[in-house]
């Protein structure tokens, strides 16, 4: 009986296997064609001034439908990154969100657009140049775009993503460590990184108000180093509430707002705009 049962378990396993290897290239089959057909699509996330409120940018999120469902990104760069498809998602990412942000500028004011770059992306050795090259085609002020890397992508090697980030920095676009806290950072790298901004990882922004310490220090790490600071994933009032006593620049979250099409965003900036709400934009 034992031997049986060890028996089915393996043709289950196996079932299971080759259910999810299908669906894998299945996965990766969808990726090409889109990549192919351009049919991706980007939504825009704000992002407010902790005290006060205003509107100071967005961060370009990509959305995919494949066969119709949404697939969330957590489980499609990933593979777009195994298959180097990322490299042209990645570029494609860029443009729209240049030619986005030069749209916007023109036709209502400045309003930075911040774009997530991956592993990939990062460690291929064009990656400055194209970035010079979109904001060219597109005609985009520089300091309209803002790049995310994780903590852990920039720390896994930073030498080696020393003179990529120098080279960006010194295109005039700003650097931004995504999900910092996560990984772990060398903080003699840190002051000597080409940063502007740390975004608190959502699950710090979580723990508050209850468990502050990592946000807390985040925050007072930044100050010292003179970066501003974007707490993510803020959900409660009560998160809001704690991070603008506790010097947070910036929110983003389901409490400000969720990812929004580009034509709710550009409705959102009409509005800050009208309202005289100058944003904060040579700081
Ligand atoms: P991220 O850059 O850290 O983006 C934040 C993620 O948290 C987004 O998920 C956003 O929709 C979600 N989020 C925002 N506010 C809240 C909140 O209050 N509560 C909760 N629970 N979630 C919130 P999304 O769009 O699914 O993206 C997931 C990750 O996929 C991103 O994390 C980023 O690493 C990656 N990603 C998204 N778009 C791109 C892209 O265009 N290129 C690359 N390379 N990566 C991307
Ligand atoms: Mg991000
Ligand atoms: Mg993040
Ligand atoms: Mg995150």
């Amino acid at each position: 009986a034992a031997k049986n049962a060890g028996g089915n378990r393996f043709v289950f396993y196996t079932r299971d296997m080759t259910d999810r290897a299908e669906a894998r290239l299945r996965l990766e089959s969808g990726l090409r064609e889109a990549v192919a057909a351009r049919s991706f699509e980007l939504v825009y996330q704000p992002k407010v001034e902790a005290s006060g409120g205003r509107l100071t940018g967005f961060e370009a999120l990509i959305r995919w439908r494949h066969e119709g469902v949404p697939i969330s990104p957590g489980d499609f760069i990933p593979v777009a990154e195994d298959t180097g498809l990322i490299i042209e998602i990645g570029r494609w990412v860029l443009e729209e969100a240049c030619r986005t942000a030069t749209r916007w500028a023109l036709d209502h004011g400045p309003v930075p657009v911040a774009v997530n770059v991956s592993a990939r992306q990062l460690a291929d050795p064009g990656f400055a140049r194209q970035v010079e090259q979109v904001l060219q085609r597109h005609g985009t002020p520089p300091d309209l775009l803002e790049l995310e890397i994780t903590e852990t992508v920039i720390m896994k090697d930073v030498r080696h993503h020393l003179p990529t980030l120098n080279r960006l920095r010194a295109l005039g676009v700003r650097i931004a460590i995504d999900d910092f806290g996560t990984g772990y950072s060398s903080l003699a790298y840190l002051r000597q990184l080409p940063v502007d901004v740390l975004k608190i990882d959502r699950s710090f922004v979580n723990d508050l108000p209850h468990a502050p310490d990592i946000a807390s220090t985040v925050i007072a790490l930044a100050q010292r180093l003179l970066l501003s600071t974007v707490a993510e994933g803020v959900e409660t009032a009560e998160q809001r509430h704690w991070l603008a006593e506790a010097g947070c620049d910036c929110l983003q979250g389901y409490l400000i707002s969720r990812p929004l099409s580009a034509d709710a965003a550009e409705a959102m900036i009409m509005t800050a705009f009208a309202c005289d709400e100058a944003l904060p934009l040579s700081a």
